[in-house]
């Protein structure tokens, strides 16, 4: 009596199932476009075929590496006149104060950035002024750069470590304490302006904070300034811009830069 309760629960058991599979096929089917490659299916343009670094901080094969350890050989001064004169050591850029911002020699327009930076281990100060610098896309649309570990340097929050300064506030707060690497990868893309020069489409930005979306798609209102409204001017391909900010704490480090138009 036993053995066949068992029997026929499992033989229920195996319906159900069989019907189940039958019902999960039937829906799959009515969700797949027709086949006909002159309807859903595309076969042009093939995507580029990209080797992925070792680790996702690693270049891939396509990318334009701005610093890779040694020297600042793409990078000038802000004015584009003379040599970029921050630090280089043991692999990586230090922020000089006093000789102002760097920027590449190379000018861009859409990109993924990665960028890589460090506060130092004994960062001292307060607010804007511990550990400021900034990746400026188009050299005019700042993405921060500041101790907020942790929360605990008490500043505006949309002018954070991973806000678009004094814009956007970050989703999340991922940084790493002073003396870790922490690292922004960014999908920007430029503003667009018509003839005349008004904005025909603004500028965007997705930020990746140590691997954590900040920024998502966020519209950037404008160019990076103090005043209470950002806006636009009319602009074409250019340089990406790193920040000597003239604050007083120990300056910071970055290194692993590189892009990919
Ligand atoms: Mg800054």
């Amino acid at each position: 009596m036993r053995n066949s309760l068992i029997l026929t629960a499992s033989m229920l058991c195996i319906v159900a199932f069989v019907q189940g599979q039958t019902q999960t096929s039937a829906i799959r089917k009515a969700n797949i476009p027709s086949a006909n490659p002159n309807n859903a299916e595309v076969y042009a343009p093939l995507p580029n075929v990209v080797v992925p670094g070792k680790t996702f901080s690693n270049a891939p094969s396509d990318a334009i590496i701005l610093f890779d350890g040694k020297n600042l050989d793409e990078w000038t001064s802000a004015d584009g006149k003379s040599p970029a004169k921050w630090t280089v050591a043991d692999g990586i850029i230090t922020v000089n104060k006093a000789t102002g911002d760097i920027e590449t020699k190379k000018q861009f327009t859409s990109y993924q950035l990665h960028i890589e930076w460090r506060i130092p281990a004994n960062i001292a100060g307060e607010g804007q002024e511990r550990g400021n610098s900034g990746v400026f896309l188009s050299g005019k649309y700042e993405i921060q750069v500041l101790d907020n570990s942790n929360n605990d340097n008490k500043t505006y929050v949309n002018g954070m470590a991973g806000s678009i300064y004094r814009e956007a506030i970050p989703l999340a707060n991922p940084e790493k304490k002073p003396g870790e690497w922490n690292v922004y990868d960014i999908a920007y893309t430029a503003p667009e302006f018509n003839d005349n020069g008004s904005v025909k489409t603004p500028a965007r930005v997705t930020l990746f904070f140590n691997g954590v979306l900040v920024q998502n798609n966020q519209e950037v209102q404008g160019f990076t300034s103090t005043d209470t409204k950002h806006v636009y001017e009319n602009h074409g391909p250019a340089p990406l811009r790193l920040q000597a900010h003239g604050d007083k704490s120990l300056p910071i480090s970055y290194r692993n830069i590189w892009i990919r138009e």
